[in-house]
C-alpha cells in the first residue's frame, strides 16, 4: 500500500469481517447458498454440520471446510485475512471493490452516502 492508511471503507470492513467464523460464514454463503456441497462426491443432501465450520458427508463420510477445493485449501492463513487482503487488492487496483461485499445483506442500509462504502 503506497499510502499505509486505513481508509473509511477499510475499517467499515473489519467491522463487518471482525473474526475468521464471520469470513467464514460469509465465503459460505456466497459459495454454497445456504446449502453445503460435498466437494469430494457432490453431495448435498443430509450434510451435518460440526463444529469450527466443519461439515460431515453422510454419502462419503468425510469431512469437509469451505476452504477444500478453493485457494484457501493449502493456506493457513485466516479467512478474515484472506478476504482483507483480497479486499485491499481488488480496492486498490480499481478504487472500488468488485467484490461487492454489502450487496444484499444490510436491510438496513441508511440511504445515501453510506451505502457505498464497501461496495
Ligand atoms: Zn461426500
Amino acid at each position: 500500500m503506497h499510502n499505509g492508511g486505513i481508509t473509511v471503507s477499510t475499517y467499515q470492513f473489519l467491522k463487518r469481517f471482525p473474526d475468521e467464523a464471520t469470513a467464514r460464514a460469509y465465503i459460505e454463503d456466497r459459495r454454497w447458498h445456504g446449502e453445503p456441497i460435498c466437494p469430494y462426491c457432490g453431495n448435498a443432501h443430509r450434510i451435518q454440520t460440526r463444529k469450527d465450520g466443519y461439515f460431515c458427508c453422510p454419502a462419503c463420510k468425510k469431512d469437509f471446510t469451505v476452504r477444500v477445493g478453493t485457494i484457501f485449501e493449502r493456506s493457513h492463513v485466516p479467512l478474515d485475512k484472506w478476504l482483507l487482503a483480497m479486499y485491499l487488492l481488488t480496492t486498490a487496483r480499481k478504487g472500488i471493490s468488485s467484490l461487492q461485499l454489502s450487496k444484499g445483506k444490510h436491510s438496513v442500509n441508511p440511504p445515501g452516502k453510506l451505502t457505498s462504502l464497501i461496495a
